[in-house]
């Protein structure tokens, strides 16, 4: 049986090309080819990401670095900005970890507001931000420069910005926007399969990080830097998915990155414009949409799980049922990574099926 192909918002579909990438001999990982693998990764991921700050390879999922970067960062008081499923569990993570912590909430659906950050941060006491750029169960994407403009206005506030699911499908520029931390699992829009997540650390944060005690070992920016700085991790990464990552990042570069951000925007389009033939609401707010990916509300009289069944058992495609507290109300199609008109339009066609 094989499984149906992925356009649910992560994992997504893998292509052909990158597993066989990633079959290559295994090295080990405190040797020369090892130390040139590593190498060969910086500058394609230093693209993507927008800085020159070394990137740094964690062989985790994006929450063990989410949960890392406050074990890195917290001092006492960390304000998590909330608009839907990740970013609230990242408050209640932080609350599990021992920290205190308080939140700017809105609603599902909406985007953060700056100048709620800054009302809140002006009450004073907090040393680390949290921040989802694109809201994965929602499909809200976040004003980066604006909620960083906010952040970085108040000194010693550490900002640390999840971009899981926005990561090379539109400009994140760490540098320009002075991030701190930021954070992405590479099996959303970098095609790969799951169990790596890249990110990158200011020197501000490094700085901070060295005056936290009990960083423990696993996640410690400062061991994570220390191995960067000789092309290694602090411990044994995913080597066959580094492979896979190697290939993607050649990719990307035949592409081009803005060609990439053109495709995602192009594919995202068609979802759009697939949902206002259909009568399919957008979810996120109107100027605030992800180009990873679309949320739609579900219609009151459409059988949903339905649709979602046929297309899978008649055409092969999985999209996805809405998640967390919108599951049912919102479904969501993923654009992310490999696709383009061609495969989009696949889907499409296949959607117009099953709606007959
Ligand atoms: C998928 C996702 C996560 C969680 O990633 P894991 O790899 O499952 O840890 C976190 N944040 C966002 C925005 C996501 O889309």
């Amino acid at each position: 049986m094989s499984s149906p192909k992925l356009f649910a918002p992560g994992p997504i579909d893998v292509s052909p090309e990158t597993y066989a990438a990633m079959t290559r001999t295994m090295i080990g990982h405190r040797g020369k080819d090892f130390e040139e693998l590593y190498a060969s990764l910086q500058p394609g991921l230093k693209e993507i990401f927008g800085t020159t700050r070394p990137v740094f390879l964690s062989t985790s999922s994006a929450w063990g670095v989410m949960e890392g970067a406050l074990r890195n960062l917290v001092r006492e008081k960390v304000l998590c900005l909330c608009c839907g499923a990740f970013s609230d569990k990242w408050f209640s993570v932080a609350k599990s970890m021992g920290y205190a912590a308080d939140k700017v909430q809105v609603e599902w659906g909406e985007a953060i507001d700056p100048e709620a950050v800054r009302a809140k941060l002006e009450e004073g006491g907090f040393d680390t931000v949290t921040f989802i750029h694109s809201e994965t169960s929602t499909g809200v994407l976040n004003d980066l420069p604006a909620i960083a403009k906010v952040v970085k206005s108040f000194p010693d506030v550490m900002f640390i910005v999840d971009t899981v699911s926005s990561l090379s499908t539109v400009p994140v520029d760490f540098d320009a926007n002075q991030v701190d931390v930021m954070i992405a699992g590479v099996q959303k829009a970098l095609a790969l399969p799951p169990g790596l997540a890249v990110f990158a650390v200011s020197e501000d944060a490094m700085k901070r990080a060295e005056t936290i005690p009990n960083r423990g070992y696993y996640f410690d920016f400062v061991e994570f830097a220390k191995n960067a700085e000789k092309n290694n991790t602090p411990s044994t990464p995913a080597i066959a998915t580094l492979f896979g990552l190697q290939y993607i990042l050649s990719k990307i570069a035949d592409e081009g990155f803005e060609n990439r951000i053109a495709r995602h925007a192009k594919t995202n389009a068609m979802v759009h414009e697939w949902g206002a033939k259909h009568g399919f609401e957008i979810f996120a707010q109107e100027g605030y949409r992800s180009q990873a990916l679309t949320c739609f509300k579900t219609p009151e009289n459409f059988d949903q799980s339905a649709f979602i069944k046929t297309l899978k058992d008649k055409h092969g495609f999985l999209i996805n049922g809405g998640y967390g507290k919108i599951k049912g109300l919102t479904f969501r199609i993923s654009n992310m990574g490999n696709e383009t008109v061609a495969t989009m339009q696949e889907l499409i066609d296949a959607m117009d099926d099953v709606l007959g």
